[in-house]
């Protein structure tokens, strides 16, 4: 058995391997285009190319791929073989700088909002050399970002990139007004927490809602839930322990940093934490482990389930993107530093994200909204779908006092001064740690904790990054203009605390009177993904993010026709399933046992005139009146599907889904959910919330 360090990353054609089958001349060049996102030229591509091609062979590939990440959220690839014909009916084994740089592919099988409509069906994709080559089964894979014949991103990875150089601009000009001279960029870091189900494959195989959307549209609650919390943090099962120990040994092969396995908080529910990295490879290998973790679970038996909802009732799953900014001299800019300067420096990155978060409440609640986590965002388990921040009592406190130029802590007398005094030493880990909170301080950085689980992190962290960047541009503006360096720092942040405190709540995030509170703080409260997306193309978003050239209108356009299409599609096949399980497994199966107790009732009359039959009885006038409200609801439901397919505007369409299939879908899903707590087991069609959650 090798041991880990011999074999991590030893599917990935990372640093290492370049340097040692590169010559010294081209190494440097690759080096200098992955770093400084310098363009290669031909001969350079051809011997890269090269050298990946001999790699990948001598490790097994036959095939190589360009990997992009379309907007249906997963990743994309198109296999091609190595060979190449030679006469006499030989092939030899090629593979070319041109194939490495840019590949051509056809856009039109994939979410364009609307640019179709304009360009050409053609698209290409362009590969990101900042994120290493891998081989999975068998196949080279590069990873690209995808656009259209235009130009126009179609990507997840594209606008990623460009807000990432929009920090960096916008950061470096803010440490230049500190001195840091040495500093050449500043890059985003992410650590993404994924949480995830395992259950049984047998038994998934045996439920249309599982196999067809991922989550369970019925299923009444088991007579015990989670509320044991005996599974957070629980002992593994061995099946268990086998999948992750399998899981970390592939993802480690790819170079994935896989840090951290436990039990979450519903049964059947676990977490995987990585290693942080630079946020476009933390996003490529986020995606990469959500894959490996589906194949890995089929290997054990298991399917994974990545939905934001799977059972109601029960904790979902979400990815708690934890997030913050590091120097190419290795300084983490929110973590407080030892001197009155670094502290200044740190207070006033801590008050560009503050700001940020603030003044783009919308597009941060827009990036985590989906069908799924709609379900998730406010049910007493996630965060609510009002966006605030938590800092903890310390920093609050400090905060306060330069607010208003008081004294902080017990030994100072003195007032807090920006850049003059030293904050007081805070524990990294407060024990005060807030789990109900949006977005939370945690010491050197900040946890985002409203992504759902199966979302690519690039949405959110391509909010993330330009917001930030765009307050950063503010304070530059101001600071770089100030004669007085000093005093202009510690009024600019003062002024910051004064008018964005609002969202910074260090309280329960789940209790209701919080919802009541943020309201009159003048909070947004956007419940639901249409609520959320009729403010996508605010003005001043369309400012964001054109002024930083992460997306042109036009791509903001596309991406908005794309959101709301695909909140349809999914509440739409939804609907769907829901339709044909009450149709054909449901009802038909409560009539059966209906059938029988009448059955039961003759029979037992024939030897008793004046036999007791209140149970056959009773029971067969409850499921009668309940059948009956499931076939009411399955008409209803069915009507309004086939009513959607004369909405032609997206946003009608989405508040179609929002205001009439959903409640339909929920009426329908209580009068069969109560059906299933008394039709006989024998007769029911599915297996049970029971079977599903404690059955691995
Ligand atoms: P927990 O939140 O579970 O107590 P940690 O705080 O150690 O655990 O880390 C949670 C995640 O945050 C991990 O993925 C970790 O790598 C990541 N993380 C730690 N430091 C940073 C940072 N500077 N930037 C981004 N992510 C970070
Ligand atoms: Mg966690």
């Amino acid at each position: 058995m090798k041991r880990i360090p011999e074999y991590f990353g030893c599917m990935v054609f990372n640093d290492a391997v370049m340097q040692a089958r590169l010559s010294a001349e081209d190494y440097t060049t690759l080096k200098r285009t992955m770093e400084h996102g310098k363009s290669l030229n031909l001969s350079v591509a051809n011997t890269v190319a090269a050298a990946m091609k001999d790699w990948a062979i001598e490790n097994g590939a036959t095939h190589f791929t360009h990997w992009f990440q379309p907007m249906t959220g997963i990743t994309a690839e198109k296999h091609d073989s190595f060979i190449m014909p030679e006469n006499g009916g030989k092939v030899i084994m090629e593979f070319s700088g041109k194939e490495l740089i840019k590949g051509e592919t056809d856009a039109s099988s994939f979410p364009s909002g609307g640019l179709r409509a304009t360009f050409e069906a053609r698209g290409y994709t362009a590969w990101d050399a900042t994120s290493y080559a891998f081989i999975k089964d068998g196949v080279l894979c590069i990873p690209t970002a995808f656009c259209s014949y235009g130009g126009e991103s179609l990507d997840k990875k594209t606008p990623l990139l460009r807000s990432m150089e929009a920090i960096n601009r916008q950061a470096l000009r803010v440490l230049k007004l500190f001195g840091g001279d040495d500093v050449t960029s500043v890059k985003t870091t992410v650590g993404p927490e994924q949480e995830y189900f395992l259950i049984d494959k047998e038994l998934f195989k045996q439920r249309k809602d599982l196999t067809y959307t991922g989550r369970t549209l019925f299923g009444a609650k088991p007579p015990k839930g989670q509320e044991t919390e005996g599974h957070y943090y629980g002992v593994i099962k061995p099946r268990v322990q086998a999948f992750m120990k399998d899981l970390d040994e592939e993802l480690w092969r790819l170079g994935v940093p896989a840090k951290t396995e436990h039990n979450e908080a519903a049964p059947s529910q676990h977490e995987l934490a990585p290693v942080f990295e630079t946020t476009n490879i933390a996003a490529d290998h986020n995606q990469l482990t959500m894959e490996i973790m589906q194949k890995t679970a089929k290997k054990h038996g298991f399917v994974c389930l990545l939905h934001e909802k799977p059972f109601d009732g029960v904790n979902g799953s979400g990815k708690h993107n934890n997030w913050s900014l590091s120097t190419s001299t290795g300084v983490n800019l929110l973590n407080p530093g030892e001197t009155p300067s670094q502290n200044a420096q740190f207070l006033l990155f801590l008050c560009s994200v503050i700001k940020a978060v603030d003044d783009y409440q919308d597009l941060l609640r827009i990036s985590v909204a989906s069908a799924g986590n709609d379900h998730r965002l406010g049910a007493n388990e996630a965060p609510p779908a009002v966006v605030s921040m938590f800092l903890g009592d310390e920093l609050t406190d400090i905060l306060a006092a330069l607010e208003k130029d008081e004294a902080y802590g017990a030994k100072e007398k003195e007032l807090m001064r920006v850049g003059v005094h030293t904050l007081p030493k805070f524990p990294k880990d407060t024990t005060d740690r807030n789990r109900t909170s949006p977005f939370a301080f945690t010491g050197n950085k900040f946890e985002f904790r409203m992504l759902g689980s199966s979302a690519s992190i690039s949405e959110a962290n391509t909010v993330l990054n330009t917001a930030v960047a765009e307050v950063l541009r503010q304070f530059a503006d101001e600071l770089e203009n100030a004669s007085d360096f000093e005093r202009a720092l510690h009024d600019l942040i003062k002024r910051v605390i004064i008018e964005h405190k609002r969202i910074i709540f260090n309280g329960n995030g789940y209790d209701d009177k919080w919802l009541e509170e943020a309201n009159r703080r003048g909070l947004l409260n956007l419940k639901t993904t249409p609520d959320a997306l009729a403010r996508y193309l605010d003005k001043k978003n369309v400012d964001l993010f054109t002024t930083h050239k992460v997306y042109t209108e036009k791509e903001m356009q596309s991406r908005h026709e794309i959101f709301l299409e695909n909140y349809c599609k999914l509440n739409g096949i939804e609907a769907a399933t829901m339709v044909d399980m009450a149709r054909k497994d449901i009802l038909p199966a409560v009539s059966a046992y209906a059938h029988e107790l009448c059955a039961t009732i003759t029979a037992k009359k024939q030897v008793c005139e004046q036999v007791d039959i209140s149970y056959e009885q009773g029971t067969m006038q409850k499921i009668s009146a309940l059948s009956a409200a499931v076939y009411e609801n399955v008409e209803k439901l069915d009507a309004l599907l086939k009513s959607t397919k004369s909405i032609a505007c997206a946003v009608e369409c989405a508040t179609h889904y929002k205001d009439e299939v959903l409640p339909t879908m929920r009426a329908l899903r209580a009068a069969a959910d109560e059906l299933e707590g008394l039709v006989s087991s024998k007769y029911w069609p599915f297996p049970t919330y029971g079977d599903l959650l404690f059955n691995v």
